[in-house]
């Protein structure tokens, strides 16, 4: 019988992981299919504090891992196929293993949706991004491209602009699904371009390793085109992995866990951290901060019982 499970091994999880570590509680940490979570798709990070020259997202999260174990965490590798939270223990299954905890920190994160082609996949962080807020800043005096018509990819193109030289808003239909005030900015600002009616059918070129375009389809005219751009930015919105605990825990309308009082779900003894519960932050520092809460909430939690 475990004190404490961690689901995912992010910047959540990890730090859930280094308080319940400390804390004398021996957490094992589920590293999950996206192991390291979304810092270990990114390159440089500048923002996470006390990295004053940044930091690499997957050192980062190599760092986190190992001050983890250091205090006595343990690592699983793997996912969780079911979970059971009606009773305590709770139980989970990872492959063959069945485990029984006391307490869980859901911290199973929030994958960035893509568009699904080969060539975005072999040029993701090599000039194809979910996270304009990350790698930005490298496209200095370039020309980029935003996939999306929502709040994400209108957010995204407006904070491109402080870099980029243009930044081409791509989008299947010809109106935004973003909120008024983000549309007008927009449309207000010079620096942003908009392609209508269009969808992305290739991302070049994975050959020479680096983003040259997009090969566009107007699906209006059924034409095809190529846009030279130097990055392509995805903002398609994320997906919360909350798959495992639908029904059983309280989530919002778009499937994001609800946390109240912290870390604390509607279970008592189950807590959340980071992007599984957070859509509107979504920072590395912000997800660290609550698996921290998480921790030290599973440990009150804990206490309290005896
Ligand atoms: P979203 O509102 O679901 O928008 C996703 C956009 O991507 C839509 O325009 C959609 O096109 C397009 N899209 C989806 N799949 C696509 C595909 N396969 N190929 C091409 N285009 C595709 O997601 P979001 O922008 O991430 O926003 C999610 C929620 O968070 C919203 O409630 C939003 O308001 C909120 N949010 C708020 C803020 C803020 O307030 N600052 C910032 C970010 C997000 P269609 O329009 O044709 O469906």
């Amino acid at each position: 019988m475990r004190n404490v499970v961690i689901i995912g091994s992010g910047c959540a999880g990890l730090t859930a992981g280094i308080y319940a570590a400390r804390a004398n509680l021996k957490p094992l940490i589920i590293r999950g299919v996206e192991a390291g979570g979304q810092l270990t798709l990114t390159t440089l990070v500048e923002n996470f504090p006390g990295f004053p020259k940044g930091v690499q997202g997957p050192e980062l999260i190599e760092l986190m891992q190992k001050q983890a174990a250091e205090f006595g965490a343990e690592f699983l590798e793997g996912n969780v196929s079911r979970a059971d939270l009606s009773q305590r223990p709770f139980v989970l299954e990872v492959g063959q293993e069945r485990l029984e905890t006391r307490t869980l920190i859901i911290a199973s994160g929030a994958s960035a949706k893509l568009l699904g082609l080969e060539s975005e996949r072999k040029l993701l962080g090599h000039g194809v991004s979910t996270c304009a807020t990350c790698d930005g800043y490298f496209y200095r005096g370039k020309e980029v491209a935003v996939v999306g018509g929502g709040d994400t990819a209108a957010e995204d193109a407006l904070f491109l602009t402080r870099y980029a030289t243009q930044v081409n808003v791509i989008h299947r239909r010809d109106q935004l699904r973003a909120s008024k005030i983000m549309q007008d900015r927009l449309h207000r600002n010079e620096k942003i371009k908009f392609i209508w009616n269009s969808v992305v059918t290739d991302v070049l070129d994975p050959a020479k390793g680096e983003v040259t375009g997009v090969k566009l389809q107007d699906l209006k005219k059924q034409e095809e085109m190529v846009k030279p751009c130097d990055g392509v930015f995805i903002g398609i919105g994320h997906s919360p992995n909350t798959a495992l605990f639908r029904g059983q825990l309280e989530m919002n309308d778009v499937g994001y866990i609800v946390t109240r009082n912290g870390s604390k779900t509607n279970v008592p003894g189950v807590f959340a951290a980071g992007d599984v519960q957070d859509h509107v932050y979504r920072q590395a520092v912000t997800a660290a901060g609550s698996g921290c809460m998480a921790a030290m909430d599973a440990e009150r939690f804990l206490e309290a019982e005896h």
